[in-house]
């Protein structure tokens, strides 16, 4: 064991603050890694919170993590001491049900081990994320990273890119279709981006009026402001694919209105409460309403392969950790341009 130097949440009221973590002695086929940046995503913040209920005390979230090999165990073959290393959401799951032999581990039939907040496979505990100096995790969940974009950009790419990029590439968008991204916070921002690249149009729906300059220069080709009823409107029965991405309670009906015949549309984001749907906003015009959870360890490795080809990173704003709090106070708020990512330097 290894007493590693964290910032924890102690209880759902109290600040995220300084903590002291112990990590495992590395295991024949753990990667250990020393984190340099970690992302801040609103499910750290749900969780930290207890939003979602469930949250075990102290709390290390952080799931957007990228950092230097320091060592690996005896079994370790894909990975080297010195190379650069990423982990995201999971850091273990049973490997042997259907959707894990499928790459699905994030829909793992016996449960996938969460970085933070979940429970260690041998019954160690409750596992810490990012906000901490180092972790190991398993070499089967540690991806390759692009040595070729400051490392900040692509921390993002863990959660707030591979949960984008999942349903866009599930439901096929491309070429031709006209995409809808509710909501431009972390996930939003990657959603545009990507669905660009895939060759889509997309329509940035915002409730924020001062977000329109950011999501044009971030690619999008219109925006909706959707408190304005008359720009709602004009995008009735217009688009194939809908991604939302709000954090907080808001109304999917209005959403699903602007779906054309067989549109889709998909949340990936999470709030704590559920929301009423009208069963007649889906009969009409035979509209689906889906959910989709990151992507797994393949995918995952393809999307940051896709960006690295791509030229594509996240917008960031680089915090010191004892900023940490103001930075959840802000992304409540939803003043985030476009990702805060923690430099662990500062830790
Ligand atoms: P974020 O950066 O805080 O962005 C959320 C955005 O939602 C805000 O920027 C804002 O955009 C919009 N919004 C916030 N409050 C709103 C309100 N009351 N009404 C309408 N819009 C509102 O959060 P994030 O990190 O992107 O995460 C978004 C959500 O996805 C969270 O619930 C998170 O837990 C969840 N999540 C899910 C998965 C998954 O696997 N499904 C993975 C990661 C995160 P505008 O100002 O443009 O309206
Ligand atoms: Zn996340
Ligand atoms: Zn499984």
């Amino acid at each position: 064991m290894s007493a590693t130097k964290a910032y924890a949440a102690k209880n759902a009221t109290a600040p995220i603050e300084p903590w002291t973590i112990e990590r495992r002695s590395p295991k024949p086929h753990d990667v250990q890694i020393e984190i340099l940046y970690c992302g801040i995503c609103h499910s750290d913040l749900h969780t930290a919170r207890n939003e979602w209920g469930g949250t075990v005390y102290p709390c290390v979230p952080g799931h957007e993590i990228v950092g230097r090999i320091t060592a690996v165990g005896d079994h370790v073959k894909r990975f080297k001491a010195g190379e650069l290393a990423a982990v995201g959401c999971m850091v273990d799951s049973c490997r042997v049900c259907n959707n894990c032999k499928q790459g699905l581990e994030q829909y793992c039939e016996n449960g996938m081990v969460l970085t933070y907040n979940g429970q260690e496979k041998d019954g160690s505990g409750n596992t810490y994320g990012g906000y901490s100096k180092q972790i190991l995790v398993h070499e089967d969940f540690v991806l390759n990273i692009s040595d070729k974009f400051p490392l900040e950009g692509i921390a993002p790419l863990l959660c707030a890119g591979i949960t984008t990029y999942s349903p866009l590439r599930h439901w096929k968008v491309g070429k031709g279709d006209k995409v809808g991204v509710v909501g431009l916070g972390g996930l939003g921002h990657m959603g545009v981006k990507l669905a660009v690249s895939f060759g889509a149009e997309v329509t940035m729906l915002s409730h924020t009026a001062s977000k329109e300059k950011d999501a044009k220069k971030l690619g999008a080709h219109k925006f909706v402001l959707t408190s304005d009823a008359e720009q709602v409107k004009s995008v009735t029965n217009y688009f194939d694919f809908i991604l939302d991405t709000v954090s907080a309670e808001h109304d999917y009906n209005l959403y699903l209105n602007l779906l054309k015949t067989n549109g889709n549309m998909v949340c990936v984001g999470a709030p704590p409460s559920p929301a009423p749907v009208s069963a007649f906003n889906l009969i009409m015009n035979r509209r689906t309403l889906a959910g989709s959870l990151i992507g797994g360890i393949p995918e995952t490795q393809e999307m940051l392969d896709y960006c690295a080809e791509h030229n594509i990173v996240s917008d960031v704003e680089v915090i010191d950790i004892k900023d940490i709090n103001e930075a959840y106070e802000r992304m409540v708020k939803g003043d985030v341009r476009y990702r805060f990512v923690i430099d662990m330097a500062t830790l």
